[in-house]
């Protein structure tokens, strides 16, 4: 049910003991919630079963607590949820926007290698940096595609960026961008960038893109606060959003923290985990003072 109270979630992953940089988005969802009269929800983003596990996850719930940052009880657990992921793919192939792709990462490369001495050119990179998919497994035929599923060949799907592109034309791909601060602006988004990206891995049958969009909705989440690492991925967010009849959240990216050196934390001081600054003798009003949360 539509709750008409603002809706924040932190949602780590529990692939590595949290740092400070996870305990300033906890403490930006904390504060903003806070100021918006919100509920707080944990999320435990845990579909990656070969890196996830479960001291880190316990690691989460006693880092947060020492923190004093509650939230609302019962933390959802991603892979406890296939189902509603399997769902959503369902949905999208039912528009005829997914399609299975079974190249290897060094196929991709390979392939991209091949067009750039052809053509002279660099091909597109996304934002993140990796070349746009070139399309190879879209010009195999329904015949080719049934073989070498039933032959147990491991596959990716992806979305046909051009396709949901087309399906969207007539909506505005936009969210609200909220400052918390009582300021708010739209954002027109871009997911022609990303290519036809992955919805659902070879070893995952989801992917991070569309189990978060299922999961803000499912959870009414209403204002995402997260890096600003995932601020270009809310493009393909919200193209999902559209696709699925789903509504988009308000968004806020916060700046990430930096070590000495001015690179994402990395190996120094502030990316030691919150366990070891605690065994330190670390107090949690001494981390929200150094973070600015006091
Ligand atoms: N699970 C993601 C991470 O740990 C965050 C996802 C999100 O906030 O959308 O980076």
């Amino acid at each position: 049910m539509a709750s008409s109270s603002p809706v924040f979630r932190f949602a780590p992953s529990p692939n590595g003991r949290l740092h400070l940089g996870h305990a300033y988005s906890a403490l930006a969802n904390e504060r903003l919630a806070a100021r918006l009269g919100g509920d707080l929800l944990l999320r435990i983003e845990d579909i990656d079963r070969a890196r996830c596990r479960p001291e880190f996850e316990q690691g989460i719930h006693d880092d947060l607590a020492w923190l004093g940052i509650s939230f609302s009880p019962d933390a959802r657990r991603q892979s406890e949820h296939f189902d509603d992921y399997r769902r959503a793919l369902d949905r999208l192939d039912a528009l005829g926007l997914v399609y299975p792709c079974f190249c290897s990462r060094q196929e991709v490369k390979d392939a991209v290698q091949r067009r750039e001495a052809e053509t002279g050119m660099p091909w597109p990179r996304d934002p993140d940096g990796a070349p746009l998919y070139l399309g190879m497994c879209r010009l195999l035929s329904e015949a080719d595609v049934q073989r070498r599923i039933e032959a147990g060949e491991l596959h990716v799907l992806r979305l046909a960026m051009d396709r949901a592109l087309a399906r969207t034309a007539s909506e505005a791909l936009t969210y609200r961008l909220f400052d918390g601060n009582g300021e708010e602006r739209e954002v027109a988004v871009d997911p022609a960038r990303w290519g036809d990206v992955v919805l659902a891995r070879k070893d995952v049958p989801t992917s991070y893109h569309l189990s978060v969009v299922t999961d803000d909705a499912l959870q009414g989440v209403s204002h995402v606060v997260r890096g600003e690492d995932l601020e270009a991925a809310t493009d393909i967010h919200v193209l999902l959003q559209r696709l699925l009849g789903l509504a988009t959240p308000r968004y806020h990216f916060h700046a990430l923290l930096l070590d000495e050196g001015g690179q994402k934390l990395a190996k120094s001081r502030l990316s030691q985990s919150l366990a070891d600054l605690r065994a330190q003798g670390m107090t949690p009003e001494a981390i929200r003072r150094q973070l600015g949360f006091t």
